[in-house]
């Protein structure tokens, strides 16, 4: 399998109209470029989860998600580069064809063992506790080590040279990363992909602990709920490739660039700000869509 190579990692300053026009600048963290499977943020998360599970003697990870999941997939790779074994609790059904994530995955050596609904988050209960030889990783690499994890992100861009630093959240692991290694004062402005996920600030706050940056969570961009996507997100971030050359995926970063130009258009970054936006992956899930809906 291809190396992880955080050398690949850009920043990119594309050509963005809004930008010129409210007197900011864009600037685009291009984690994407790690890795094909394990892009963008997923591998920073993990990092100390696998450190810990070696020094621990554990010999096998286990851990949970959906069909599409960028964390199932990053941690299948994971795994395999650190030699160890890993098992997934698949939320739902076990699908006639699987997703091209779960084959990928497979090949990749993880077990997959599929859970209805409830069953999965009775499992998931059941896991969290268990020590024995296995080391648990939460459904999206959520804790305290994938926060620890998520500040190493900053290794990788200058904080000083910006006043905004912009993501996505799912879980807000990664915003309470890049909350912890900000500057005092220095802006994070998190983009939540769910819908009414109210615990999110709080959550992010528990992770980050004794952060001096300026956290603000955004609840409205998620176009109906997580995974869901309506065709002007989907025209969006077709326009956004236009004129950026920057692929996204729907859903997570298309929703954080979208985000970004709406606010920006309503004058929510004062003149002269300079923003770095988190381009945190996930392209691989775009696969879920029909053929030609995306340009890229
Ligand atoms: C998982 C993921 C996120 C969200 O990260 P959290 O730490 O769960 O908030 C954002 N972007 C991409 C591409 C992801 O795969």
């Amino acid at each position: 399998m291809q190396e992880i190579s955080f050398a690949n990692i850009t920043i990119d300053v594309p050509s963005y109209p809004v930008a010129d026009e409210k007197e900011i600048t864009v600037a685009v963290l291009r984690l994407d470029k790690v890795h094909p499977l394990i892009s963008g943020n997923k591998i920073f998360k993990l990092r100390y989860y696998l450190e810990e599970a070696k020094l621990l003697g554990r010999k096998k990870i286990i851990t949970f998600g959906g069909a599409w999941s960028n964390h199932i997939l990053a941690t299948a790779a994971a795994c395999q580069l650190a030699d160890l074994e890993a098992t997934a609790y698949i939320r739902g059904e076990e699908p006639v064809t699987p997703s091209s994530t779960l084959s990928e995955a497979r090949q990749l050596g993880m077990k997959l063992i599929f859970l209805a609904r409830e069953e999965y988050t009775r499992q998931k209960r059941i896991l969290a506790d268990e020590t024995g030889d296995a080391y648990i990783i939460h459904e999206g690499g959520y804790g305290t080590k994938g926060a620890e994890g998520a500040a190493t992100i900053a290794q990788h861009f200058n904080p000083a040279e910006y006043t905004h630093i912009c993501c996505a959240a799912g879980t807000g692991t990664m915003t309470a990363g890049l909350l912890m290694s900000a500057l005092p004062a220095q802006q994070i402005v998190s983009i939540s992909v769910l819908k009414n996920n109210v615990q999110l600030e709080a959550d992010i706050q528990a992770l980050a602990a004794s952060s001096t940056g300026k956290l603000t969570t955004i609840h409205d961009y998620h176009f109906g709920g997580y995974a869901k996507y309506k065709p002007e997100l989907i025209h969006f971030m077709n326009e956004f490739y236009r004129q950026t050359m920057v692929p996204s995926d729907f859903v997570y970063t298309g929703k954080l660039f979208f985000a970004i130009n709406d606010l920006a258009k309503n004058n929510f970054f004062p003149p002269g700000s300079k923003l770095l936006l988190v381009h945190s992956g996930g392209l691989q899930g775009n696969a879920s869509l029909n053929k030609g809906t995306l340009i890229f």
